[in-house]
């Protein structure tokens, strides 16, 4: 039996740490983090309006009539996938099946859905399509889907066709972040585009205390990293420290993906003012900046193995996808849109408890329609005797069809509820119906656990025991 109940931290449903894979905080000894959406958090509508309102600017200078346009959050979510093929936009479930897809800002109809994707799984191994994987997408998806509409109105340079329109939006979202604008734009008016949150400070230092390694890895370059990091950590440390006295190593320009599987070289920092660059042959050191390598050297460097480094990350592919697969490193994805998603669900509860009931109802009905169609056919047929024993089967199957029309009639309002939940558009990013989205299931593939924020790494603390229930399986006795 255990003691006497010690009441312990605990937080709303929506700043929890949910579990795919058990995970013992108490075995690792190293924690890579990523910046960009991970330590530091944005306004995604604001940031990715700007990353827009950039990329259209690029576009604009090649002759695209796209002066007008506007980045519009409300059709675009995480997890989504671009249809280059088509020029759509699609939400996919676990299995790959397309269950709502937009044409251009045009939603597909139940036949054209059809029509379309009838035959056809999404394989995001096919060049054929580009998972939204990070907020940083949903501006490129944006502009994207406005662009086919612009093609299907002829306004569009000929010969220029989906393939095209995605690689020019590829190439000035790429430029606007790369070029230096967009950041400037970011860093000139802070309070618009971030959002501080001193508890990421507080969790991060529980985990140095407990002895944890803390590393910064992010694809950002020097000058932007060192702002944002000062920016959003300092101000909460105990007086005289800076964030550079929570991580023992920094990490910048790190190229992830390719980061987890080349064998990039390594640079120093050797003058952090000025961001000048020295290769750097060794081994990783305490306290330095550096810039590119690989994780084979921090994997070297830290003289740990990979079930006893956790990489947090809020990019699928670029952070958790290649350190699970390929250097078995445990991980933790930072989903943002995750608070709403659970706010929506819990605010859905007693409908969804309701739908539910209506559902084994429903189930109830199909069944004794099946075991009457059955008995009908042999009655007709004679070659066996019927399984059941009813006076009028006709009048029987005739009732019944009639209960199970009636009960559509009552569920279908909470069904098109529940598929509305938390985005007018597409519904919950984590389900597809009554399926796992193809978002759900990269997560459980590559994530060991996922949360809203780093900073609900808080409650649970540094010697948290993450622990996956039991699931359940189809066959389960209930
Ligand atoms: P991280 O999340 O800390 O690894 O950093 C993400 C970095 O990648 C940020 O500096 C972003 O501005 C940058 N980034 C995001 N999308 C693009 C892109 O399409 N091209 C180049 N850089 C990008
Ligand atoms: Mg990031």
């Amino acid at each position: 039996m255990p003691s006497d109940p010690i009441p312990i931290p605990d937080p709303s449903p929506e700043r929890r740490v949910f579990t795919n894979r058990t995970l013992n905080m108490r075995s690792i000894k190293a924690i890579g983090y990523d910046m960009d959406y991970t330590l530091t958090q944005y306004h995604a509508e604001a940031w990715e309006e700007r990353a827009f309102a950039h990329a259209r600017d690029r576009l604009a200078a090649l002759g695209w009539p796209v002066e007008a346009l506007e980045f519009d959050a409300t059709t675009i979510s995480r997890g989504l996938v671009m249809d280059l093929e088509c020029g759509n936009l699609v939400k996919a479930t676990r299995f790959g099946w397309v269950i709502r897809a937009m044409h251009g800002t045009a939603f597909l109809d139940y036949q054209e859905l059809r029509r379309t994707y009838a035959g056809t799984l999404v394989d995001l191994s096919e060049d054929r399509y580009v998972f939204l994987n990070t907020l940083f997408s949903l501006s490129e998806a944006s502009l994207f889907a406005q662009c086919v509409d612009l093609l299907d109105d002829g306004l569009l340079p000929s010969g220029v066709g989906h393939s095209e329109i995605f690689a020019a939006v590829r190439a000035s979202v790429d430029g606007a972040h790369r070029d230096g604008t967009l950041k400037a734009d970011v860093l000139a008016d802070p309070e618009r585009y971030i959002a501080l949150d001193g508890d990421i400070v507080a969790s991060l230092l529980d985990q140095q205390h407990a002895g944890k390694r803390l590393m910064l890895i992010t694809n950002s370059e020097w000058s932007f990293a060192n702002a944002m990091m000062t920016y959003t950590f300092d101000p909460f440390l105990p007086e005289g420290q800076t964030w550079r006295d929570l991580f023992g190593t920094v990490i910048v320009s790190a190229a992830k993906p390719d980061f987890f599987t080349s064998s990039n070289a390594l640079y120093k920092v050797v003058d952090e003012d000025r961001g000048l660059l020295e290769p750097h042959h060794g081994s990783i050191e305490k306290g330095g900046v550096f810039y590119g390598g690989n994780a084979r050297l921090v994997e070297e460097y830290l003289g740990l193995s990979g079930d006893q480094i956790l990489y947090v990350g809020d990019h699928l592919y670029g952070d958790v996808h290649f350190s699970k697969a390929l250097l078995r490193w445990r991980t933790a994805l930072i989903l943002q849109e995750l608070e709403l998603e659970v706010r929506a669900l819990q605010g859905f509860l007693s409908t969804q408890q309701r739908l539910g009931a209506l559902m084994e109802e429903k189930e109830a009905l199909e069944a004794r329609l099946s075991a009457l169609r059955l008995a009908s056919l042999r009655e007709r047929d004679g070659y066996a005797p019927p399984m059941i024993d009813v006076p009028d089967v006709t009048a029987a199957i005739t009732e019944t069809r009639n209960e199970v029309l009636a009960l559509d009639d009552v569920i279908a309002p909470y069904a098109i509820e529940a598929g509305h939940l938390r985005s007018e558009s597409w519904g919950l990013m984590m389900r597809a119906g009554a399926d796992k989205s193809l978002l759900a299931r990269q997560v459980e593939r590559y994530a060991d656990i996922y949360t809203s924020r780093v900073s609900n790494l808080l409650y649970p603390g540094p010697y948290a025991m993450f622990r996956i229930g039991r699931l359940d399986l189809p066959h389960d006795p209930t």
